[in-house]
């Protein structure tokens, strides 16, 4: 896809972001110079799956494009059953729906926001069982996303393997700054679940980007292939969630895979409800079609050079002028450290959505609070969730921008930067009731 930029002025930009109260997600995008607010359904799709959009075969039952895409995750991801859904998070409800009883928990390598409701509005209750490395923006460990396997066999020591139905597996760790997971951590988690008689849901969203880590960094894995790698990580797995509009290249779609028949059974009966039939699941012929070309393109080992490439050119750009980012850089988006930034104002006053809002302002680079706003409110006791990281990511869509486009953002940033210590914080003067940080409004102090 190609299209035209548009690069409105100062003045139009302050009225914008005040107009969209602070939040950058409820910006027009015509009023976006660079966007980076997130990859999710941002790729750019190439020649191929562009001619399978048009082999789109729209029956309700039995579309030829579901059983392509069911061939491409069964061949790439190895899991038996699968159902489409219409994206990541309707994967999500339904697991969470077949698998948790009110009362339960469900550890994961930190949070990610609609996982979590998904997962507490089943009646669980999720506990992070991340490395500590993770919550350090500035520690050098090249596996932060890894289980924390001491926390792990605390929690189940403490409240019984019954109470845990399933531990979720992010790769890569999104909120922790695209950080992976390696492949020794995943099969440590594996035995130990095992022993427990626990099932692993992996959120594969970016289990890819997660491959090509293991490949450039895990002793044993340098001469394989990312497709190797990935068949290898999902075995480790009884099935897995999926946003597709991240690593499988297309703008909508997702879906639900199981390794257990059974299982399978329970997720189909509810995706008729929610989703669509199981063989659309709330896609077109055309976009499944779409997505199983996606698949294949995505575990090609120089797409995701490329594609990791990028991000890391970004990121390392600023590491070098002394810019405070999350280390090392991850998968799919660079990450600023908020609380750096802006020491000077107090977590409450919420730093990241204000370093968001006058990079916007800057130049207007669109990007992402991924801090107090977006970790929102303990389900108990209505208090702010305090996470240590408070960040604006700068996410890279796939295929899209240049290196150009990074300079320009990078020069953006250190703009930013160098008048740091001149910024203030904002209010929150509008509060949605679930998933604030996609709705809130703010004000400036
Ligand atoms: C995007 C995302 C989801 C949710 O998927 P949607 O397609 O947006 O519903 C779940 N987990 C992670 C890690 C994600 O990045």
């Amino acid at each position: 896809m190609v299209e035209p930029l548009r690069m409105i002025t100062p003045q139009e930009r302050s009225k914008a972001i005040a107009e969209a109260g602070y939040n950058t997600f409820l910006l027009r995008s015509e009023d976006i110079y660079i966007d980076l607010l997130t990859d999710s359904g941002t790729n750019a799709m190439s020649d191929r799956q562009w001619a399978g959009m048009m082999l789109g075969d729209e029956a309700y039952a039995g579309s030829r494009n579901f059983y392509n895409l069911e061939a491409a995750i069964q061949k790439y991801y190895g899991y038996r059953y699968i159902t489409p859904t219409h994206q990541g998070r309707g994967a999500e409800n339904i697991l969470s729906q077949i698998c948790i009883k009110p009362g339960d928990y469900v550890p994961g390598n930190m949070y990610f926001t609609t996982t979590r409701h998904h997962q507490e509005a089943a009646g669980a209750t999720f506990v992070d069982v991340v490395v500590p490395e993770a919550h350090d923006p500035s520690d050098e460990s090249l596996f932060k996303g890894n289980i924390d396997l001491a926390a792990l066999s605390a929690l189940i020591e403490r409240v019984g393997a019954d109470k845990i139905p399933y531990v979720c597996v992010a790769a890569t760790v999104n909120m922790a700054g695209g950080q992976p997971i390696s492949m020794t951590n995943m099969k440590a988690v594996r035995a130990l679940t095992r022993k427990h008689g626990i099932r692993i849901f992996l959120d594969a969203t970016r289990a890819v980007e997660n491959a090509w880590f293991i490949q450039q960094n895990e002793p044993g894995y340098g001469d394989r292939s990312v497709a190797e790698i990935l068949l290898e990580f999902c075995s480790h797995s009884d099935g897995c969630t999926m946003s597709g509009k991240k690593d499988a290249l297309v703008n909508i779609g997702g879906w639900l895979a199981l390794n257990d028949k059974h299982l399978y059974e329970e997720a189909s009966a509810l995706v008729v409800v929610y989703e669509g039939l199981h063989t659309y699941g709330g896609m077109a012929g055309r976009d499944m079609e779409a997505m199983a070309r996606g698949i294949e393109e995505s575990v090609q080992d120089d797409h995701m050079r490329a594609r990791i490439g990028q991000v890391r050119y970004l990121g390392e750009k600023l590491h070098g002028w002394g810019v405070p980012v999350v280390r090392p850089i991850g998968g799919h988006a660079v990450y600023l450290d908020a609380r750096a930034f802006y020491p000077h104002i107090p977590q409450d006053q919420f730093p990241a959505q204000a370093l968001a809002a006058n990079l916007y302002e800057d130049s207007g680079v669109r990007a992402m609070e991924r801090g107090i706003v977006s970790a929102g409110r303990d389900k108990l006791t209505g208090e702010h969730h305090h996470p240590k990281l408070e960040l604006v990511r700068l996410t890279i869509p796939r295929r899209v921008y240049t290196q150009a486009h990074m300079d320009v953002t990078a020069e953006s940033v250190a703009a930013v930067w160098d008048e740091r210590s001149r910024a203030r914080g904002l209010k929150m003067v509008f509060e949605p009731k679930y998933l604030r940080f996609f709705q809130a409004r703010f004000e400036p102090i």
